[in-house]
């Protein structure tokens, strides 16, 4: 059972149409931020023993569906990625309010992708970060996925579609791939996750092979005990007798 999951922003709207959230001439946010969201989860598999999961990948859940299943899944971190829109470049990342362990993913996240893809952090006026608290007119998280989630839960504003510059970053597959691997790299620091083994899986694809070396070949049985004799003598204590 996986303790963490990376959602997809959008895909399906209240309203039963499809919402492909902002766009920016062809490009739409929730078909490169499928892709990112997926990337993080390969990513973080391939690399740590801890697994993840991923959410809304088809763009088959609304809102309400997702923030349902989250709070049935057991998760403990869940991230929702998003792409940004109207007028502004870099990224920002939004917490929960006075969640201490939220703010350090958010930032953790900012901070590498700001360095993977070499875009500013939209600082919050309090560090240099990109970690921020967006809140309603009732003074609660302004974002259902934060708001109504148990697990401690982060919205990822990676980039801005309607910035040239920050589009051209996440419009290819190379780059959906190197933001997703950010991300993935800022959740598994904060949470101390531990790498697979390397060790493990090179010697394990080695024992397929054997190779045999033969000391003689003899018709009759005498002579080969002999050898036999003479290889265990000499150290060869796996030597044996094949007819
Ligand atoms: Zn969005």
């Amino acid at each position: 059972m996986s303790k963490i999951c990376f959602i997809v922003g959008h895909g399906r709207s209240k309203s039963g149409g499809y919402d492909p959230g902002a766009t920016s001439g062809a490009a739409q946010e929730f078909k490169i931020a499928k892709e990112i969201a997926k990337y993080a989860q390969q990513c973080y598999n391939a690399t740590y023993q801890e697994q993840a999961d991923l959410m809304n990948y088809d763009g088959s859940l609304y809102l309400t569906d997702r923030i349902n299943k989250v709070n049935a899944s057991g998760y403990d971190f869940v991230a929702e990625i998003h792409l940004n829109a109207g007028g502004g470049t870099g990224t920002e990342c939004y917490y929960h309010k006075g969640n201490e362990t939220g703010r350090k993913y958010a930032d953790a996240i900012c901070d590498n992708i700001a360095e993977a893809l070499g875009v500013p952090q939209r600082a919050n006026g309090t560090d240099e970060g990109g970690d921020k608290v967006k809140l309603n007119s009732s003074g609660r998280d302004y974002f259902a996925i934060i708001r109504e989630t148990k697990p401690t839960a982060v919205l990822v504003e990676t980039v801005f579609i309607d910035c040239a510059s920050d589009l051209s970053k996440v419009n290819s597959a190379d780059g959906q791939k190197k933001c997703g691997e950010a991300i993935a790299r800022a959740v598994a620091a904060v949470r101390g996750a531990a790498t697979k083994s390397k060790t493990l899986t090179s010697s394990a694809s080695t024992t397929d092979s054997l190779y045999r070396v033969q000391a003689g070949a003899f018709s009759d049985k005498e002579n080969a005990v002999s050898m036999l004799e003479r290889l265990k003598t000499a150290g060869f204590a796996d030597a044996f007798i094949k007819s």
